[in-house]
């Protein structure tokens, strides 16, 4: 057995898929992350990732291959009402029939090459209903706090509240939709008053996404020992952000415009499942930080909570891509630096009776390790701009310029276990409309 809760290092299973069995690959056997795909006839399709292919899950209905108490949560919505035990009976018959080539002749016809579908977000478009965005990384929150109040970096609720604000659903867009530059009110430092035109502060910012696979009514609340049972799995989420019109904004309310013109995800949701052999303890609080209420306190969480997942980011200009240049590398973290887990995260919305909703998406915030190397964002990769970042072909970037690429990945390693990666999530910055 190669799948399901990991406690101890397996055999591998080998996929008759072969591209499946690369042992650089995002999407072996042991991985099987769900995504959404539409076809032609604007028919759209539930489906898993196995290699290079997509495993077309209603397909496999319609053959016969998925008997019928698995096929709730198919439909055209995406995975919304798809509960997690079906979920998990899903990726295990799809092991079945991708491991044993008994089943090679029946389920072949449904496999396509990923290259060749339109991946739509997992939840359907406009399926996503709500999107919370944490500030988890207690080096970004430092970070970015050293660049504002160099004396006094990190705010007293820091370390007793799991910072968030609510973003904006209806501009998530799928890996691979263009990114227009936003336009908005920005002022300089020694102007009298703002201007409004093109951002020219735009960056990425590194984190990853949980989507909620079971709610809670409204004014009930979710334990932190149940909180993973409402987490459907995981994704890539660029959170991009434009400096000069947040920094003009910000204050006292928070993110706004200068956050909701786009956010790019990944199309896989990799479950909790997958991800259990790279469980590791949650970020052990340096010595005098308090630890968290009881509410947001469980052994459990504190011991297992934590997930060892190697984050990247990847730039590609537009003269690097017109000279054949590959995506060179700005940044390397890990989500086992966040300072609050995904359950702390969930529990905290939910406290106060806030009712999270199938398809609901909530992300770290941008995740940053304690390197220079190990941050999720051009702000604190290079100092507001102060310290551009040098690229192999003599451009500097203080920011992102028109036509830049970023490519976000995602992936999991450890000794005696299958790889599992995330995919990609990637965005080409289009040209601001005047
Ligand atoms: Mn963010």
């Amino acid at each position: 057995m190669g799948i399901g809760a990991g406690g101890t290092p397996s055999a591998r299973r080998r996929c008759w898929v072969e591209s499946a069995n690369d042992p650089e690959g995002d999407f072996p056997l042991e991985n099987l992350p769900f995504g959404l795909y539409e076809e032609e006839r604007l028919r759209r399709h539930t489906c898993l990732a196995i290699g290079d292919r997509v495993l077309d899950l209603l397909a496999c209905r319609d053959a016969g291959l998925l008997n019928a108490t698995q096929i709730v949560g198919l439909g055209p919505r995406g995975l919304g009402h798809m509960e997690l035990w079906r979920a998990r009976e899903i990726r295990h018959r799809a092991a079945e029939l991708l491991s044993d080539p008994t089943y090679r002749a029946a389920v072949e016809p449904h496999l396509i090459p990923q290259s060749e579908v339109r991946m739509l977000p997992p939840f359907g478009v406009g399926g996503i209903g709500d999107y919370t965005d944490f500030y988890a990384s207690i080096h970004h929150a430092t970070n970015v706090g050293r660049l504002f109040r160099p004396d006094n970096p990190l705010l007293p609720n820091y370390k007793w509240v799991p910072i968030g604000y609510h973003g904006r659903a209806s501009s998530i867009v799928i890996s691979g939709t263009e990114v227009r530059r936003p336009s908005g009110q920005t002022k300089a430092a020694d102007a009298e008053a703002p201007t409004f035109g093109p951002s020219r502060m735009l960056d990425y910012e590194l984190e990853v996404g949980f989507f909620i696979g079971g709610g809670n009514a409204l004014g009930e609340t979710i334990p932190l020992e149940q909180a993973e049972k409402h987490i459907f799995g995981l994704c890539l989420v660029n959170d991009w952000s434009a400096r000069d019109i947040q920094a003009w904004e910000y204050q006292p309310l928070g993110p706004f415009l200068g956050k909701s013109f786009a956010t790019t995800i990944s199309p896989w949701v990799v479950t909790l499942d997958a991800l259990e052999p790279f469980r590791v303890p949650a970020m052990v609080r340096p010595e005098g930080d308090p630890q968290p209420l009881p509410y947001l306190s469980a052994e459990r969480d504190r011991e297992r909570g934590g997930f060892d997942v190697n984050l990247e980011v990847w730039l590609a200009t537009a003269k690097m891509r017109e000279g054949g240049q590959a995506p060179v590398r700005v940044s390397r973290g890990n989500m086992k630096d966040l300072y609050w887990t995904l359950a702390q995260m969930l529990t905290h919305h939910a406290s106060n009776g806030c009712n999270l909703r199938p398809g609901d998406l909530l992300a770290t915030g941008t995740v940053s390790g304690a390197t220079p190397e190990s941050v999720g964002s051009l702000l604190e990769r290079t100092k507001r701009g102060a310290e551009p970042l040098a690229l192999p072909n003599g451009e500097q970037r203080k920011f992102l310029e028109d036509g830049d690429e970023v490519i976000l990945r995602g992936w999991c390693e450890r000794e005696g276990y299958t790889r599992i990666g995330f995919g990609e999530c990637r965005g080409v910055v289009g040209v601001a409309k005047v």
